[in-house]
This record gives C-alpha cells, structure tokens and sequence, in this order.
C-alpha cells in the first residue's frame, strides 16, 4: 500500500509554472488545422514539445496519432485521450479548415498535463502509468479521401479512435479521461452528458426503365420502392420509445431517368441515431428490413451499404465522482451542469463502451462549435482549469486503489466490438 500524500501544492506550483506555456501550445494548434488522418503538422508540434520535455513518443499510430507514456508501465493505467483533427468549412468555392469543435485545446491541454506529471515527478511518486493518446480523425468528415486510405492499406477503418483500438493501441489501458469544449456560455463545465450513437445506411433499390406513357406495365419503378420504403420507416419508428432517442430522416440522393421513363434505379440514405447501442443495431436492422420488403412487394431488387458510425457514450459514474470533486475545487456548484444529453455523437463513444471512460466539457467558446466564426475566448477555463481537473483526477486516482475502476470484460467486449461493429470479417 502507497504511502499517500496531498498532491494539491504540487498541482499548484505545475499550474503556476506552465499556465503561460500551455495557452501557448493551444494557440499554436489552433493555427494549423487539420482534417483527419492529415494531422501532420499538428503531430510535429506535440511530438517536438513531449521530446523537449523529455518525454519519449510512439509515432505513426493510425497513421498521424502518437502516444507517450509516463510511469513504471505498471499498476493503474490512466489514458489521456485527445481528438486531434479539424473541421472543413465551405466558404464560395474554398473549404477551408478550423478547428472549430475546440480539439486543438484538448491536445494543449493533455499534453501541458503531460508535461506537469513528468517534471514533478508526480506519476513516480504515486505510482501507475499515465499514456497520452492522440488520436486522428474524430469528425466524420472527408469520407471519400479516408476510403482512398482504406484501399491503399494505410487505414482501416474511418475513424481515428476505431483504428487505434483496432490496432490494440488501448489493450493495456484501465480508463480513459478526455474532455471536450461545450458551447454553453451560462457555466464553466458538464460532467456525465451522453452522447448518441450513429450509422449510416444506404438503400439502392433498382428496377425496370419503361416508357412512362406508353407501356408503365413494363417496367419496375425504383422510386416507388424506395417512396414505399419511407413510409414503413416512419411506421418503424413508433416501435422505439421516447429515450431511445431514434433519429432517422431518410433522404432520396439519387433517382434515374427523367419525366417520361420509369425510373429503375433510386437511392435511399439515412443516418440512424440512438441513445443505447441495442437500440441502434435495432434500428439498423429494422432499416434493413423495411427496404428489403419494400423492394420485395413491388418487384424491386434491393442492395443496402451501411458506414458504421460512433457508439452512444455512457460515462463511468464511478470516475466522474472524482472529477466532479475536481471541479468543486475550482467553482461553485452552479457553474456545473450535470447529465445532459447530446444529439451529437464521437467516437469516444467506442472508447466508452470497452472502457470506463469519462469526456466532461469544459465552457469557453465564442461563436458556435463546426461554424467559421468559432474562436476561444475564455482561455482560463478553456485551457488552465480543465487541465487542473485532469492534473487532479489523474492524482486522486493514482493515490487511491478504492477508486480505481476497471473493465473485467474488456477482451470480449473488444471481440464483440470488432466483429458486430466494425464487422472485421465480415469483408465489407
Ligand atoms: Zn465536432
Ligand atoms: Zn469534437
């Protein structure tokens, strides 16, 4: 048993020294930002300031991630896990890119955390292991430049934390702690929100082209099918109660054909959310099968394609106690908002179910998150007290074997993992 000691003097005195260099590194990635899996740039500013502060760094991991580790490679194993990539925005006929969903804080941030915990000595005093993890590609975006990846080799699949945890990248880790800004100006920090889960389907559904006038009877028409295919999904939909959160707005992409031909081809794409992964997969195939029976009822061949998306996020309630101390060290009770639940998804929801996972967000934005004109404009929360709340879960748990929580069955939920969700052999 670890002799305990208090460690707040230490995050004072780290506080103190890096407040200035952590704002710094922020704002540095923050200029060069990067859609994933291109995360060059930003790969060569965190590996030259963990190398500087003499700490070592794995490279290359699902192409532009890194990891570095702090500690004896033993005992409790905390992962710092940030999202590294940046958004495209359309303006005219540019796209450019913006880190306007705030990641360039959070590699600021658990970096400068990173560096704290080397130059006190505060990993090796209290014992256990610390991994930073940065990881490519967290929006779904750029999708066909990430398939172009897939078949030349260098990735498998289209997101950054489903390649790492792929690759076994999180096999030795016991928890995971992450952050993400929230674009509530009201209060300084959420803890326990949840995020929804996503996929993505497409329905092709082809027929017969005949001449629409003279001889409709010839012909197979796609449309119909895929028009008969919207109203069983919106009947579909009742069967799912109000907290699954279902989401499901299909949209007709493509049709074939013009005025006077029965069209023969039409496509049919959906993005599926819900708040629970069985309700997900539910939906899916529930999607699956209003297409395919549509098709059948008129004659229809249909042939669907689905991405997978992220998994629902449910955070550990056992790490968020600790990190919510953390933040009642730093404000009052009202600058806290608790449980709330996002439409929005990111594949730490994967993370969160493999591991106990915590993303609390942190306030701080001017602007609104993935729009142009999103900018940091408090960089004391942003970036000082959410890397003291880092700095301090990360003691509290390394000092106190009672709260260290850990996933007995992550081997089959990783098995799982990869054969129904990334359906690994499945060939697709
Ligand atoms: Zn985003
Ligand atoms: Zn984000």
């Amino acid at each position: 048993m670890m002799e305990r000691f208090d460690y707040s003097e230490d995050i004072k005195a780290c506080i103190g020294r890096n407040r200035e260099e952590i704002v710094r590194l922020g704002r540095e990635l923050f200029r060069f930002p990067e859609p994933g899996f291109r995360e060059v740039k930003s790969n060569e500013i965190l590996t030259s300031f963990l190398f500087r502060n003499g700490i070592p760094v794995q490279n290359g991991l699902a192409l532009t991630g890194l990891r570095a580790d702090l500690g004896s490679g033993d005992g409790y194993h905390i992962a710092l896990v940030a999202d590294m990539d940046a958004l495209l925005i359309k303006t005219g006929d540019r796209e450019l890119a913006i880190h306007s969903c705030g990641h360039s804080v959070q590699t600021a941030v658990l970096a400068g955390v990173m560096k704290m915990l080397k130059e006190s000595g505060l990993v090796d005093r209290l014992g256990g292991t610390v991994s930073f993890i940065a990881a490519p590609a967290e929006e779904f975006i750029d999708l066909e430049y990430r398939k172009e990846l897939v078949r030349e080799g260098k990735i498998r699949y289209l997101s950054g934390k489903q390649n790492l945890i792929a690759d076994g990248v999180f096999d030795d880790i016991d928890c995971v702690i992450s952050m993400h800004i929230n674009g509530d100006s009201g209060t300084l920090f959420d803890v326990g929100s949840a995020l929804a889960g996503f996929m993505v389907k497409r329905a092709v559904f082809t027929g017969q082209a005949a001449h629409s006038g003279a001889a409709p009877h010839l012909g197979r028409n796609a449309l119909h099918g895929a028009s008969l295919c919207m109203d069983a999904i919106a009947y579909m939909k009742d069967q799912f109660p109000k907290e699954a959160g279902l989401s499901l707005h299909p949209v007709l992409t493509s049709v074939s054909g013009g005025v006077n031909i029965i069209p023969d081809r039409a496509v049919l794409e959906s993005y599926i959310r819900a708040n629970t992964l069985d309700q997900l997969l539910e939906a899916g195939e529930k999607f699956d099968r209003c297409a395919i029976h549509c098709a059948k009822a008129l004659g229809l061949e249909c042939a669907i394609g689905d991405e997978t998306g992220y998994m629902p996020l449910k955070q550990s309630d056992a790490l968020n106690t600790v990190v919510l101390r953390q933040m009642k060290k730093l404000c009052g009770d009202d600058a806290i908002v608790r449980n709330v639940v996002s439409g929005a998804s990111g594949d730490v929801g994967d993370l969160g179910y493999l591991l106990p996972t915590v993303q609390f967000g942190f306030s701080g934005v001017k602007g609104r998150i993935h729009s142009g004109d999103f900018a940091i404009a408090d960089e004391e929360n942003a970036y000082i007290r959410t890397a003291q709340v880092v700095l301090g879960t990360v003691c509290e748990l390394l000092a106190n074997p009672d709260l260290q929580v850990r996933n007995g069955d992550f081997a089959e939920r990783k098995a799982y993992y990869l054969k129904r969700w990334l359906r690994q052999d499945s060939g697709r």
